[in-house]
């Protein structure tokens, strides 16, 4: 057995941290964010706070309309069209596809 001292202890709580944050810098790229990867790492381990920030999957860009500028989170139902002027970035809505449906 060795001896763990104080100082020991000391350097793998320092170590511990450390990782933590770095869990949780990675963390704040992703949908389960910074403070509760964070937590998750200083609580858990961080190889755990990982491992929940890699499961949570990338958080989604801000989209900006080109046609009138909104900007926000486009939900996949929407599939690309915006929802204030609902045109997509080829400056179509909906209902332009629909009409080339109908009539080819
Ligand atoms: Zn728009």
């Amino acid at each position: 057995m060795e001896n763990i001292t104080d100082s020991d202890l000391q350097f793998y709580a320092l170590v511990w941290v450390f990782l933590s944050f770095g869990v949780a810098a990675y963390g704040n790229s992703m949908k389960v964010g910074f403070f509760p990867t964070l937590l998750a790492s200083i609580f858990l381990s961080p190889v755990v706070g990982l491992i929940i920030a890699a499961v949570s999957g990338k958080k989604e860009a801000v989209k900006t309309c080109p046609n009138c500028g909104w900007q926000g989170l486009l939900h996949p139902s929407m599939a690309g069209f915006c929802p204030a002027c609902g045109k997509n970035k080829h400056g179509k809505t909906k209902a332009d596809y629909q009409t080339n449906v109908v009539s080819s």
